[in-house]
């Protein structure tokens, strides 16, 4: 029969979907555990019905005991990790404010673009990938800039650095400066406390050690923060982000809620139960789980024969760790085949860091002994079968 449609569906799209099994040990997504898979499969509902508020009050508290705060304004925003970046910086900053941005990898470098976007006054300091910054330069560059916000990455995903945040609050306070904080890569898997650190805002991802799918951000903002966005003399360049409607969406004004967006009310199921599997494990057992496997693999790594790229042990970030490139070898001959081999994904670097380590993740679920062993039998076959340069 003659169709009047000329566009056809193609072939592919009528054969059963597969997606293979992989065992995912790079910087992130982690894999989705069984508990957190079932909750994405139960019913939709309107993302209005009280039974989804009351599934975002349990998040509001998943993440007030993740972030280790009692900040009214807690939220998850409906995006991934770049969302929380965005809602963080449109809503705190205006025009030709003064930002200071740390860079010591390559998200510094992401929230610097998404500032001087939005017209602000940009000022970077900057340190090598695979180092960390410590007080005094810090307070160099605030004295130096007189910024209005302070951007700095807790877990340096692309490095593989935990930057310590004791004090760094308080200096930033004594400078007239709000504390951004990026954790999406390290929370749940290294210690962070974000009132006793004086943290203004704190952002994290759901698919890293919270193992949930991509797709929903944590955010919180201090009572200094909030009065600074809700006293904001222009509107955000973002209404999707913008947080008077997403304070009322999050039922954090005391206000009826109103229909803003629609939100990924599977994602919630998924966001509620990694964060409760944190709740039921307890924080501080977590961040020891991590390090200690951490710990382990590096251990391993060095027995391979491997450097380990981050030269002081205490900036050695636990979720993710970065390794040299051995000499000789092509980076992406040995992700390919650990790929095509052993079905495990770790990466090459990113950014700064691309060409010089390969980076194995270690998050939540996938934070394991067993996942430790096998990603080193993976490396040490990739050593002994992947082409070697002799130079
Ligand atoms: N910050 C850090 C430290 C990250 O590791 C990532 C994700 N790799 C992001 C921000 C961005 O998150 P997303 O990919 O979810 O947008």
């Amino acid at each position: 029969m003659d169709s009047s449609l000329y566009v056809k569906p193609g072939e592919n799209l009528l054969r059963p979907l597969h997606v293979p099994q992989r065992l995912l040990l790079g910087p992130g997504p982690a894999n989705v555990s069984p508990r957190i898979q079932a909750a994405a499969s139960l019913p939709m509902i309107n993302p209005l019905d009280p039974v989804i508020l009351k599934i975002m009050d349990d998040i509001k508290q998943g993440i007030r005991y993740a972030f280790q705060t009692q900040n009214n304004l807690t939220l998850a925003v409906s995006g991934s990790g770049h969302c929380a970046m965005e809602t963080a910086i449109f809503n705190v900053v205006e025009k030709g404010d003064v930002v200071l941005i740390a860079v010591k990898g390559i998200w510094g470098e992401r929230a610097g673009d998404i500032a001087e976007r939005i017209g602000a006054d940009v000022r970077y300091v900057s340190k090598p990938v695979g180092e960390g910054f410590t007080l005094k330069e810090v307070e160099k560059a605030l004295v130096e800039h007189k910024p209005s916000l302070f951007f700095i990455t807790h877990g340096e995903s692309s490095s593989g650095v935990v930057q310590p945040l004791d004090g760094l609050g308080d200096l930033c306070h004594r400078y007239n400066c709000l504390l951004l904080v990026d954790s999406v890569a390290s929370l749940g898997g290294a210690p962070i406390y974000m009132d006793k650190q004086g943290i203004d805002i704190l952002y994290s991802g759901s698919q890293k050690v919270l193992n949930a799918p991509p797709g929903t951000a944590p955010i919180s903002f201090s009572e200094t923060a909030s009065k600074k966005i809700f006293s904001r003399k222009t509107k955000p360049p973002s209404l999707y982000v913008d947080l008077k409607w997403l304070a009322n969406y999050w039922g954090c004004d005391g206000k009826p809620r109103i229909y803003h967006h629609t939100g990924p009310v599977t994602n919630f199921f998924s966001l509620r139960e990694g964060l409760a599997v944190l709740a039921e494990q307890g924080l501080e057992r977590s961040w020891a789980v991590h390090q200690e496997n951490a710990l382990k693999l590096h251990k391993g790594l060095e027995a391979l024969g491997l450097k380990l790229f981050v030269k002081d042990p205490a900036l050695r970030l636990p979720t993710v760790t970065t390794v040299s490139v051995p000499n000789g070898y092509e980076w992406r001959d040995i992700t390919t085949f650990i790929m095509k081999n052993h079905a495990i994904e770790i990466t090459g670097g990113l950014g700064p860091s691309t060409g010089k380590v390969l980076r194995i993740g270690l998050m939540g679920y996938n934070s394991t002994q067993a996942n430790v062993d096998r990603v080193l039998e993976a490396l040490r076959d990739a050593l002994q079968h992947c082409p070697k340069n002799k130079m």
